[in-house]
């Protein structure tokens, strides 16, 4: 059986989706492609042109009109993603772009925007793509789909240490009140909510390490 030359993983924040992705990636030989970054590549471009998180048309305008070009990460080096010409990979980490960015991913046709883009990087296959809809709208076509959960605590305390690696210390029932936050915007949406497609298998993460998922997903590969 030929390996799925698609792979789409879904799931809450922090969920480990980023960490996953590329181990299983390179594994596999793959390209990754993080979909976050790239909403969160809009909400730092709304936050340079002072577009307003109300402001439905001037965010699709913008979702439409900015230049977006994602460098997958190829096993040696990470992911970098310019937004027009400028490489903004470090700046979409901060808390600003955080906050804004489950408001300005809840909008139809900013996602529209997101999704042609996202189909025309999976097109050529041999990927690796994570987001909160791969599996249910961007691809659902895709052979494998995986959908990672933890518990909030867990999911804090991880995304609590990605931050502090980042330079940015915030405490822990910060970083949960933020995480439930936008977990509760990305589930509740009307617009290609979080949640697992029927097809996708769902793998807790909470008790097993990053190797371990890996493994998992690396012998599903072989089942399919
Ligand atoms: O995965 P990450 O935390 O970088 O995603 C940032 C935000 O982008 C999510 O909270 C969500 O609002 C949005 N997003 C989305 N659809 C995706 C990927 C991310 O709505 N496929």
């Amino acid at each position: 059986m030929p390996k799925p030359s698609i792979i789409a993983i879904d799931g809450p924040v922090a969920a480990g989706k980023t960490a996953v992705g590329t181990l299983l990636a390179r594994h596999l030989g793959y390209r990754f492609v993080d979909t976050g970054s790239m909403y969160r590549a809009i909400t730092w471009a709304a936050l340079r042109d002072k577009v307003g998180p109300e402001d439905e048309a001037g965010l699709t305008a913008l979702a439409q009109r900015v230049q977006i070009e994602v460098t997958p990460s190829n096993g040696q080096k990470g992911p970098r993603l310019k937004i027009d010409g400028k490489d903004v990979t470090e700046e979409l980490r901060t808390r600003e772009v955080e906050r804004g960015v489950a408001l300005i991913s809840r909008f139809a046709q900013v996602r529209q925007a997101m999704v042609a883009r996202q189909r025309t990087l999976a097109q050529p296959g041999r990927i690796v793509m994570a987001g909160r809809d791969i599996g249910t709208v961007v691809l659902p076509d895709a052979p494998l789909k995986i959908f990672l959960t933890a518990s909030p605590n867990e999911r804090a305390r991880r995304r609590q240490r990605d931050m502090e690696e980042l330079g940015q210390s915030l405490q822990l029932s910060q970083v949960l009140s933020d995480l439930l936050q936008r977990d509760k915007l990305d589930t509740e949406r009307a617009n290609s909510p979080l949640r697992p497609g029927d097809d996708a298998h769902i793998i807790d993460t909470d008790h097993i390490d990053l190797t371990q998922v890996v493994e998992r997903i690396l012998a599903l590969t072989k089942d399919n």
